[in-house]
């Protein structure tokens, strides 16, 4: 019953293992920045939404940065900026690049972080919630890889038992003992791998 909805399961996960390790890969010869920036305004005021997925160096980070203020307080330059660059992109230079502060919260990140504030190289900037959190990608590989090996093991010494038990001469399906005379399985009706009808 619940096989099929498993396997399924598996078989996306097992995609999605492949997906990561061609990522992993790449992103050790090219950065790829997808980004969805958001612009609302209201009389004067702005609010400037930047959500950014970055696959770099063995890393996938996922940063939020929000820039909220009055629309005098930045350039006019910048503010036409912001609304050219609204929407979805991928690796559109310029590109705002967020780099994750190292140890921002004091975490020994390792390529590995989860962070409450953010850089900008761009300079000093009204930032007021920001968030990031970079995964390295053997961490994702691997959390997306245990059902699969999981899977894979149970299988194996699932069947090691049914052999064990076929050369026992017992039901490979619930190692009730049988006799050469036996068509099916007294205990659990399953056909005989061997006697009776020739059923294997
Ligand atoms: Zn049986």
């Amino acid at each position: 019953m619940w096989r099929l909805p498993l396997n399924f399961v598996t078989a996306i996960l097992l995609l999605l293992c492949v997906a990561t390790a061609a990522m992993w890969v790449r992103s050790h010869y090219a950065k790829d920045v997808y980004q969805h920036f958001r612009l609302y305004q209201a009389s004067d005021s702005f609010r400037f939404v930047a959500d950014m997925i970055r696959s770099d160096d063995g890393v996938l980070a996922i940063t939020r940065w929000e820039d909220v203020g009055p629309q005098s307080a930045i350039p006019a330059e910048a503010f036409a900026d912001m609304q050219k660059r609204a929407g979805w992109s991928v690796n559109r230079p310029p590109t705002i690049y967020i780099d994750v502060a190292p140890n921002a919260i004091g975490f020994d990140y390792q390529r590995f972080e989860w962070n409450a504030a953010v850089l900008l190289p761009t300079g000093p900037a009204p930032v007021t919630g920001d968030g990031a959190l970079a995964l390295p990608y053997w961490c994702i590989f691997s959390l997306l890889a245990v059902l699969p090996l999981w899977r894979l093991v149970a299988w194996r010494i699932r069947r090691q038992i049914r052999a064990s038990r076929i050369r026992r001469n017992c039901c490979p399906n619930c190692g009730y003992e049988l006799l050469p005379t036996y068509d099916r399985c007294p205990r659990c009706d399953v056909p005989c791998p061997f006697g009776g009808a020739e059923n294997t």
